[in-house]
């Protein structure tokens, strides 16, 4: 039984560990799926153990519960990559941003907004990750993904995709593979690298995150609200509004799930009174029961 003897996952592993936040509590199990095989297999455990799951990428839009999650945290390590002509197809556990300075400097356009994203090519997929006026939806052709026992292939025109919205955060199902078509261009590699240096010098990147935590309002930047709301700098325990870019709130060094929620609180009620907008989460909040909830409320953990 080769399969049995590769499903052991870890017990009590801090969530802390594998997220950008370096926030979180404990997962009850935690497996890193190397193969589709391993990924079935452990989603089929759980069904059969009736043990909830959570499929995390590179924990970069997540912020976890102080006390963890009870239950599997499934992690897909797919990490294959081939382009042939303008096909790029990746597993879902490659680093979009390495995926996107790779092509770029292969002389393909399509994601060189990706360089400096710090998440895997599904969880990309997931938020339907942009930056620079370019999404992942630009240039998608079709995903691979596990539902129902079975792996299946989603076209674009499935996914719906939205602004930081997919189908799958819906209807549910692990991205194991996208297949992006890309454009032949000689400039990509000077954009990417353009990109790249405009997020180091607009972006706060020497202090944990989950990047933007609000989501742009129809033609506003929620940035530019926090700070008219006077909360640049504003913090709750460990966690603190960005002096250099409003939308981020950082990690000290000691914030908890907690304090990150009571900010996020204060930020939205602050914004609200300034300018009548209630601005939405896009950062996915974990329960510890499972509950992906937009945390408008300190209360919820
Ligand atoms: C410094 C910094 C800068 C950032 N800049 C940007 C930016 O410019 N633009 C932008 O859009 N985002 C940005 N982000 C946010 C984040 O990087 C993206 O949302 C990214 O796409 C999340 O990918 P991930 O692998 O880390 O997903 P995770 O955070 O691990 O998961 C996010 C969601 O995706 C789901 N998911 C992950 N993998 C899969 C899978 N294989 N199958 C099904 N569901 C899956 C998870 O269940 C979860 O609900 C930034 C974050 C940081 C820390």
């Amino acid at each position: 039984m080769r399969l049995l003897t590769m499903f052991v996952p870890k017990k009590n592993e801090p969530l802390s560990l594998h997220t950008t936040y370096r926030i979180g509590g404990p997962a009850r199990l935690f497996f890193e799926a190397r193969s589709e095989e391993e990924l079935l297999y452990a989603v089929d455990w759980a069904g059969r153990e009736k043990v909830q799951t959570f499929i995390l990428g590179k924990g970069s839009n997540v912020l976890f519960d102080d006390r963890g999650f009870d239950g599997l945290v499934i992690v897909p390590l797919l990490g294959s990559v081939s382009i042939e002509g303008l096909i790029v197809e990746a597993g879902a556990g490659v680093s979009f941003s390495y995926l996107g300075i790779k092509t770029a400097r292969l002389g393909l356009s399509g994601l060189e907004f990706a360089s400096g994203i710090p998440g895997s090519v599904g969880g990309a997929v997931f938020m339907n990750a942009g930056a620079m006026g370019a999404e992942v939806s630009g240039s998608l052709v079709s995903v691979d993904v596990i539902r129902g026992g079975g792996t299946i292939t989603l076209l674009k025109s499935d996914a719906r995709f939205a602004y930081r919205y997919s189908s799958f955060q819906d209807e549910g199902g692990i991205i194991t593979k996208a297949r992006f078509q890309l454009t032949r261009d000689p400039e990509a590699a000077d954009r990417q690298k353009k990109y790249l240096a405009y997020r180091m010098r607009t972006q706060p990147y020497d202090k944990p995150s989950c990047g933007s935590v609000f989501r742009n309002p129809s033609g506003l930047f929620a940035a530019k609200l926090i700070e008219t709301a006077g909360m640049k700098g504003r913090g709750v325990g460990g966690a603190v509004v960005s002096e250099k870019h409003a939308n981020f709130i950082l990690n000290t060094g000691t914030a908890t799930a907690g304090d990150v929620l009571s900010l996020i609180a204060l930020v939205r009620e602050k914004v609200q009174e300034q300018s009548g907008i209630l601005l939405d989460c896009e950062v996915q909040c974990i329960s510890y029961d499972g509950q992906i909830r937009s945390p408008y409320s300190h209360h919820l953990f």
